[in-house]
Formats: C-alpha cells, sequence, structure tokens
C-alpha cells in the first residue's frame, strides 16, 4: 500500500471509531460525558464536515478536575515517586506516542486540517522528543547549597529544594495541538505537578488521545487530566482557588483576560502569546537561502505559527529580487487535503480563521499595499477553508497588516535603505517574540541581532526550536520562557532552607 492509501485508510479507520460515540472529558482517569451532557463538533477544514461530537465542558466538569488533581498531588504513588521513576513515565510516554505516530499526525490532519506527512515529521516528532527531553530532568532538577553569612556567625547550613508548583491549568491553541500540549505537560509532569489540559476547542483530538497514552504509560489517574470544551471552560480553570498555576498559549488579548481572571488566588502566571516577526535581509544575503527560508516562514503551517515571519524588511537593493523567489516559493506549494500525497499547504484551521486573513488582505489592499501573488480562495477548491499563500508589497509601517497579527499566509513586505531606521521599525511592535536576520557580515548580524527586541533571534535561519533552548516572547508576547531549565522553573516553587548548625 502506498503512503497515501495508507494515510487514507488510517483516517477511514480513525473516523469510522469516532462516529460511534461523543468524546468524553478525561477526568480521574477516565473518560466522562459533561455534566450539562452538551456536546460540540469537531470539524474537519478540509472538507468543512463534522469529524465527530465532543463534550463541551464548562465550570461543574473543572472542579471535578481540579478535584481530581488535587487528590492525585497529594497520592503518594505521585507526591513521593522517585525522580528515576518518574523520569521512567514520561520515557514510556513518548514511546507510546512514537508507536501511535501515524495515528497522531492523521488524527490531527483530520481535526487542524494540516499536512499528516508533515504533522508526522514535524509536530508529532516533536511532541516525541519533548517527552524524551523532559523525562531526563526529574533525576537532575535539585537545589544548591548555598554560602550565607549570618551576622551572629552562627554556623548556618543553607540550601534550596524545588518543589512542584501544585495543579497546573494548561490551556493551548489550535495551530500546534500536540506539540503545544507536549510543551506544558511534559515539563509540568516532570517537576512533579499534577495537570488540567484545555485545548483549544477547534482541535480537541489528539489532547485526548495524549492523555490516554499517559494512563498506558502508567502515569496515576488524575495526574492528567483534559477538558475539551471553549473559552468559558479556560475562563473557570483561571478562575479556580484550587488551581495553583495556569500555563497559557495563546492570543494576546486572551492572555491579558488570564490575567485578570487569576488574581483570585494570585496563582502563577505564564504567558506565550502572539508575534509579528520581522525578517531583516541585508544588501550582502544569500537570496536564494533567504527566499526558501522566508517563504517556509510565513507559509509553514498555513502560517498559522505564532513565531511566523510576517513582517519582511528587505533592503531596496534586492527587495524585488527577493520578492521574486519568495513569489516562485510561493506558487510551487502544492495546496490540498492533508491525508493526499504530495500536500504541502493545508486549509486553515476554520471558517472564522478563514473571514479574518481574508479581512485583513482587504484591510491591506484598501491600506494602499499591492497584491503581489494569492489573496483569496484558491480556483477550484470550493469545500473547506482554503486560502492561497499570499504576498502584499509597498507595506507601510503603520498599516494594520504590518501592525497587527493575521495569522496566516500573508507576508507584508517593507523595503528599507538606513539601518537606524530599519532597526526601530523592527522593533516599533507591541510584540517581540521572534525576528530572522539575513546577512553574511559577522558584525552586523550580531549588532543586529543585540538590537532586536525579541525571545529568539535567528541569523541565516528560521524557525528553529529545540527543547533545549528557551522559548518566549518579549513585551506582549508572553511571560516565562518554555523549554530547557527554565520550563522545569515554571513549574516548580523554590524554596530556601536556613539550618542552624551552632
Ligand atoms: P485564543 O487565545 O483564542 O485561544 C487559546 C485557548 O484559550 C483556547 O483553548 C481557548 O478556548 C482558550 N480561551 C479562550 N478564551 C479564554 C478565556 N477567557 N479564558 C481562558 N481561556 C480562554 O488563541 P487561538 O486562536 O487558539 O490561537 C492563536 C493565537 O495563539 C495566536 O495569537 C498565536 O500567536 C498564539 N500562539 C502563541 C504561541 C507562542 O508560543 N507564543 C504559540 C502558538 C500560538
Amino acid at each position: 500500500m502506498s503512503v497515501a492509501s495508507q494515510t487514507h485508510a488510517i483516517a477511514e479507520r480513525l473516523q469510522t471509531g469516532l462516529r460511534t460515540a461523543a468524546r468524553g472529558l478525561i477526568i480521574d482517569g477516565k473518560s466522562v460525558p459533561a455534566r450539562s451532557g452538551e456536546t460540540f463538533a469537531a470539524v474537519n477544514p478540509a472538507t468543512g464536515e463534522e469529524i465527530c461530537q465532543v463534550a463541551k465542558g464548562g465550570e461543574a466538569d473543572v472542579d471535578l478536575a481540579v478535584q481530581a488533581a488535587r487528590r492525585a498531588l497529594a497520592n503518594p504513588s505521585w507526591r513521593d515517586m522517585s525522580a528515576v521513576d518518574r523520569s521512567q513515565l514520561l520515557y514510556r510516554l513518548a514511546e507510546l506516542i512514537e508507536r501511535d505516530a501515524e495515528e497522531l499526525a492523521v488524527l490531527e490532519c483530520l481535526d487542524n486540517g494540516k499536512p499528516a506527512t508533515l504533522t508526522r515529521a514535524v509536530e508529532i516528532e516533536g511532541s516525541i522528543k519533548t517527552f524524551r527531553y523532559f523525562a531526563g530532568w526529574p533525576t537532575k532538577f535539585g537545589g544548591e547549597t548555598l554560602p550565607v553569612s549570618p551576622r551572629s556567625g552562627a554556623k548556618i547550613l543553607n540550601y534550596t529544594t524545588r518543589e512542584p508548583v501544585g495543579v497546573c491549568g494548561l490551556i493551548v491553541p489550535w495551530n500546534y495541538p500536540m506539540s503545544m500540549a507536549a510543551w506544558k505537560v511534559a515539563p509540568a509532569l516532570a517537576a512533579g505537578c499534577t495537570v488540567i489540559l484545555k485545548p483549544a476547542e477547534q482541535t480537541p483530538l489528539t489532547a485526548l488521545r495524549l492523555a490516554e497514552l499517559a494512563l498506558e504509560a502508567g502515569i496515576p489517574a488524575g495526574v492528567f487530566n483534559v477538558i475539551t470544551g471553549f473559552g468559558e471552560a479556560g475562563a473557570a480553570l483561571v478562575a479556580h482557588p484550587g488551581v495553583d498555576k495556569i500555563a497559557f498559549t495563546g492570543s494576546t488579548e486572551v492572555g491579558k483576560a488570564i490575567v485578570h481572571g487569576s488574581t483570585g488566588n494570585l496563582k502563577k502566571v505564564s504567558l506565550e502569546l502572539g508575534g509579528k516577526s520581522p525578517q531583516i535581509v541585508l544588501p550582502d544575503a544569500d537570496l536564494d537561502a533567504a527566499a526558501a527560508s522566508i517563504a517556509a516562514g510565513i507559509f509553514f503551517n498555513q502560517g498559522q505559527t505564532c513565531t511566523a515571519g510576517s513582517r519582511l524588511y528587505a533592503h531596496a537593493s534586492i527587495h524585488d529580487a527577493l520578492l521574486a523567489r519568495i513569489a516562485d516559493h510561493a506558487a510551487r506549494l502544492t495546496i490540498g487535503n492533508g491525508l493526499d500525497a504530495g500536500v504541502d499547504f493545508g486549509p486553515l484551521v476554520s471558517q472564522e480563521q478563514w473571514d479574518r486573513v481574508s479581512s485583513y488582505v482587504e484591510i491591506g489592499r484598501a491600506e494602499g499595499a499591492e497584491i503581489v501573488t494569492g489573496g483569496g480562495r484558491p480556483a477550484g477548491m470550493d469545500k473547506g477553508f482554503f486560502f492561497q499563500p499570499t504576498i502584499m508589497a509597498n507595506a507601510g509601517r503603520d498599516m494594520r497588516i504590518v501592525r497587527e497579527e493575521i495569522f496566516g499566509p500573508v507576508l507584508s513586505a517593507l523595503s528599507w535603505t538606513d539601518t537606524d531606521d530599519l532597526v526601530a521599525q523592527a522593533n516599533d511592535s507591541d510584540f517581540g517574540l521572534s525576528a530572522g536576520i539575513w546577512t553574511n557580515d559577522l558584525k552586523q548580524a550580531h549588532r543586529l541581532a543585540a538590537a532586536v527586541k525579541a525571545g529568539t533571534v535567528w541569523v541565516n535561519c528560521f524557525n528553529l526550536v529545540d527543547n533545549a533552548t528557551p522559548f518566549g516572547g518579549f513585551k506582549q508576547s508572553g511571560w516565562g520562557r518554555e523549554h530547557g531549565r527554565q520550563a522545569m522553573e515554571l513549574y516548580s516553587e523554590i524554596k530556601s532552607v536556613w539550618v542552624n548548625l551552632s
């Protein structure tokens, strides 16, 4: 059987299974309906058709999940588990994701629209790596002995310990559903927390499957709960006094609502929010390499990437040549149903997202930008939420398509001549998630990397992400950093212990 027909066969099998009953919430290790009995439809973005019904969790369900997570936090089999055993469980979960990788990729393709083969290679593979990476941390994450100098001259032993922050509400978006869940669940469990995951309403299916795999791996019931549903379920989690921490990835607007909503018990909050990342191209750059990476940086995942390089600042001397090359890459993308072989550009996630992207293209046109390529629905693709890869030139620094996050496959191109003005323009944004710099001039590369206000800077590359290095944003792109030691710190409290030895 060819890879494409295998993918279709997996999709057919999954859909047959999913149609038999509504998918339940996962609370205390069991799949249960919402207390209200309400469900909502999971929709395939490539066809607009319903895949299955999913439980619509609300406040009462959140309360049950929090109670389960609190009990699990106090359960000696989780609380007192040795670092080696915790590590082993996370490692086993990684193995199970790998065992079911093809199936998970197809499930994500059905639910989100993203091409299955790319999803297997990038998102599912990334999630396996994330669990393997954080499986290594429990045995390495500890405190320190510190050289304190008490005035009394007493002999004091001072040391720090790391304790799990407690019950964590993990709220994630729809653009990389599996990765975003893994980036939070893995460090939270590694730190010894218990969690309630709230996937986006557009993409609930892989989160539920991940929690089932966690149970199969031997992670005790109640440690990993899932509440599917809408923003109100997320808000209930944010407001709940039994939740110690919220880790959120999503829009800046909802991030601000979360900060307000979490004040009741002053729970800890970390935020990974929106972006409007600049791609800065100097006259000496390798234009072929830059064009390929800039095209991927805005068109991969249909532009629905927080770090999408959506503002292009090309030096005036190479602007036209670069744009022609990027447009050429856009033209070579194969658009279609992500289950089909060779497709590298799927539909947007929803009709709402299609309308949003389309309205921004209209706004850009009305503001005076010019469509170089794309701008609407691909010819002959009437079903599903397909939108062409789009480039808009002559964009101006005050245009909304340059200032606001579109979160779709739309590149806004500007040209520049003066380096100081370039830096000012690149930094003239509410966001500060990431930036790309393209040059072979070593000094300029480092000067610009220092000058750009962004949590991640890529020089002659773009969108490289690794569990070993911190990820997060300056300014309104967020609070805190995921990955690495920083992620373990997000999910733990540090305690300073003073012992009088005199
Ligand atoms: P969103 O903010 O609309 O929703 C994200 C999640 O929050 C969903 O699960 C949603 O149900 C929930 N939610 C909605 N209202 C809520 C409320 N009042 N209280 C609590 N939870 C609530 O974002 P989206 O449209 O799903 O995702 C797109 C956004 O995510 C973009 O802005 C993108 O840049 C951002 N994002 C950021 C990163 C990053 O790491 N910085 C990564 C991926 C996506």
